[in-house]
């Protein structure tokens, strides 16, 4: 992953480092190449043209084309708008709430929620010590049910016992009971996925929501699906108010669009990356790092 854009901003870049002096047209040129690269990586419009018009205005400054080193100063530009585009600082599942605190797991069936809820919940009870509850709300997919309680064993952590004929609302609150009951720090509701984001399938998780009032609201989408996993995040948002967003399939060649424009056009942080299929595959996200990565 970024792997393409990193050779192209690398090239693109070194262009300019290797000349002495920059002209306002060096650069204007550079942010045309800057922003095709961009584009080619699946990141959103709205979001490249906002970063090369950033950079732009801040390398022509009269501060950075009259200095000694003009390229290496645009390259730290780019690097900041880089970061600042991925959302600066690394941030993490918030347990700040009185326990039990509810988590609600959403996304499109697929996406990798399942799998990720198992891989948090592994994480917070491993490294964090805490009593977690796992919850499976798919009342459509006793399939689902079940591999949400195969994962929880796999990761030591307990599930809520497999009751049938209970809606998601009567499930997520057996769920919040046995955890008060129980002295579990965090319960975590894998809500119900679907192929596309629909109506039936919102009013589920806005109802679940209402009924626990979760701490986190996190949305799982693929970052194989490039520009399709932002507009998903930013449909999940205008509905249940997400809180965070975790990015699977990280570790698959993905151009790198999802995860560069998901800051920016939703506004919410990527609190955790997906990088395999096992358990432990999960990953901070750090904004400063994925740009050192991206320009090499
Ligand atoms: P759900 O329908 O959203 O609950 O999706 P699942 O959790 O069942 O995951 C679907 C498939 O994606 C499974 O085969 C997972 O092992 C796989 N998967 C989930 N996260 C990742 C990831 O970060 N990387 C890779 N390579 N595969 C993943």
């Amino acid at each position: 992953m970024f792997e393409g854009l990193s050779d192209r901003l690398s090239g693109i870049l070194s262009g300019l480092t290797r000349r002495g002096a920059l002209t306002e047209a060096d650069v204007t040129a550079a942010m045309r190449e800057v922003r095709r690269a961009l584009l080619e990586a699946d990141v959103a419009l709205e979001v490249v043209r906002g970063f090369t018009d950033r950079v732009k205005e801040k390398a022509v400054g009269a501060v950075v084309l009259k200095s000694v080193t003009p390229g290496q100063m645009v390259v730290k530009i780019v690097n900041d708008e880089l970061v600042a585009m991925l959302g600066t600082d690394a941030e993490t599942v918030d347990l700040n709430a009185p326990a039990p605190v509810p988590i609600l797991m959403v996304g499109l069936q697929g996406s990798g929620k399942t799998t990720t809820t198992a891989k948090i919940a592994r994480r917070l009870s491993d490294r964090e010590k805490r009593k977690v509850l796992l919850a499976s709300l798919d009342t459509r997919r006793p399939a689902a049910m079940e591999q949400l309680a195969v994962l929880a064993k796999q990761v030591g952590v307990e599930s809520l016992p497999i009751i049938a004929g209970q809606s998601a609302v009567q499930i997520a609150k057996r769920a919040m009971d046995a955890a008060r009951l129980g002295g579990f720090d965090v319960v975590m509701l894998d809500t119900a996925g679907r192929t596309t984001v629909d109506e039936a399938l919102m009013a589920e998780a806005a109802e679940v929501k209402a009924a626990t009032r979760p701490h986190e609201v996190l949305l799982v989408a693929d970052a194989l699906t490039g520009q399709d996993a932002v507009n998903t995040a930013r449909a999940f948002d205008e509905r249940l108010g997400v809180t965070g967003i975790v990015l699977t399939r990280m570790d698959g060649d993905s151009r790198g669009g999802a995860a560069l424009s998901m800051r920016a056009v939703t506004g919410k942080p990527i609190k955790l990356v997906g990088v395999g299929e096992k358990v432990d595959a999960l990953e901070e996200f750090h904004p400063a790092r994925v740009a050192n990565r991206i320009l090499g």
